[in-house]
């Protein structure tokens, strides 16, 4: 599928909800497929917007309409982690491929190596973005990246990185501002944007920069990432596990409970 060029490609997307929040069957190759849909039709201002769900993203999700509705009205929303996965079991009987931003993005950019698209990186500290850039052309030389800005801006700011991505015309516009920042940044800007696709992607420059590293290959396979990355950023990262994962499970439990009682009783 990789050296398929663009347009090649037909939608199997199928899209379901998992507590109200959008997520797509879709696995890997489909979901590279429809990237490379989305670059061969780009046509002028009006991006493309993909996310990943995953707990932490339904989670605030649950509780903001705007960033719900951003999520939902997305044009490819990717299932990422392991609790979606056990979601997508107990809730839609669905088993859901694992497309985490931080493997799936560096796909995308081999993608973009080989068919010659262009990058824009934008979100992250200042240092950070400049070594992800650095780092980025050591992995892909031939990639053509065609601007960076850091994420932490003012106000005032805005209108020129806004500016600045619409003079470059990046085939992918890269978003690393955290959740629910990037979710709604993209939603709120993508109409009005000249890029092909933007990905909202999270804390992806803090690993290609190095300063935060991936977890060990098991803690990946058992889906306990998660569990790593609080114990590099424990205060960031403590609501996600004493608060949002709990909560997750509990209603979880409560929804399988539920369920096995209705299929008894049939
Ligand atoms: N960030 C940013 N601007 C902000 C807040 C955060 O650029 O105002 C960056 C931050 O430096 C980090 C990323 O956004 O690189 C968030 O990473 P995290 O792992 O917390 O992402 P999440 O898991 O929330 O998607």
């Amino acid at each position: 599928m990789i050296g398929m060029k663009s347009g090649e490609m037909t939608n199997t997307q199928n899209t379901t909800s998992i507590l109200g929040v959008r997520v797509d069957h879709i696995d890997r190759d489909a979901a590279l497929n429809r990237i490379m849909e989305f670059i061969g039709s780009r046509n002028g201002r009006g991006a493309r917007k993909i996310f990943f769900t995953n707990v932490h993203s339904i989670h605030l999700a649950r509780r903001d309409e705007v960033l719900k509705s951003g999520i939902n009205n997305a044009d490819l929303v990717l299932p990422d982690g392991s609790g979606l996965k056990m979601a997508g079991k107990i809730l839609a009987k669905m088993e859901f491929a694992n497309l985490n931003g931080t493997d799936f993005t560096p796909v995308v950019l081999g993608l973009a190596q080989q068919n010659g698209w262009t990058v824009y990186l934008y979100g992250g500290e200042r240092e950070i973005v400049a070594v992800c850039h650095r780092n980025l052309l050591q992995q892909y030389p031939r990639l053509r990246i065609v601007g960076s800005r850091k994420g932490y801006t003012q106000m005032s700011e805005q209108q020129d990185i806004l500016d600045d991505i619409n003079e470059k015309k990046p085939d992918i516009l890269l978003v690393a501002l955290g959740s629910p920042r990037q979710e709604l940044w993209i939603s709120r800007h993508a109409p009005d944007l000249n890029a092909g696709i933007c990905l909202a992607v999270g804390g992806l420059f803090d690993f290609i920069a190095g300063k935060h590293s991936r977890a060990p290959q098991w803690m990946r396979s058992v889906g306990i990432e998660w569990l790593y990355r609080f114990f590099q950023d424990p205060k960031g990262k403590a609501d996600r596990v004493f608060v949002e994962i709990p909560a997750f499970a509990v209603v979880l439990a409560t929804r399988w409970l539920f369920s096995r009682r209705k299929d008894h009783r049939q």
